[in-house]
């Protein structure tokens, strides 16, 4: 596991301070139980920039190696951050801020106009299921 220099829950002004460490390197199990929990406590830190900036960049030196919660975000939230964008999705659509949304279970973009695509085709799929059964 990546060893970050900084000392996290004894930055000073640190909201993690005295709150369970597991909360944020929860074991595979407790994932979907402390993740919340550890989010909302980061996201009344108010050296959340400074943690997540600090992160980042000793993940940089170590991609493959990212573990935990740091500034709010998620070891997959982090690898995204850390991804230049891409300026087209999959299927050649824009990834503006228009035509993306984040999904905030993951933190990922994704295209809206592939989600209208899917929607339309699951509906005509459906249509396509009732005139066979008519
Ligand atoms: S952002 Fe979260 S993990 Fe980082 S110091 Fe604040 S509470 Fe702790
Ligand atoms: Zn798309």
């Amino acid at each position: 596991m990546l060893t970050l220099n900084l000392d996290l829950p004894n930055l000073p002004g640190a909201a993690c301070v005295g709150a369970p460490p597991e909360l944020w390197h929860p074991a595979p199990r407790d994932v979907t139980e402390y993740t919340p929990t550890a989010k909302a406590i980061c996201g009344t830190c108010p050296v959340r920039q400074a943690c997540l900036d600090h992160a980042m960049s000793a993940e940089a030196a170590h991609p493959t190696d990212r573990h935990g919660i740091y500034g709010g975000m998620t070891a997959e939230q982090r690898t995204d951050l850390g991804r230049p964008p891409a300026d087209t999705c999959r299927n050649g659509h824009p990834r503006t801020d228009e035509n993306t949304t984040i999904v905030a279970s993951t933190g990922r973009r994704r295209c809206r106009t592939c989600k209208k695509a899917n929607a339309r085709a699951n509906r005509e799929r459906a249509r396509a299921r009732e005139e066979t059964a008519a």
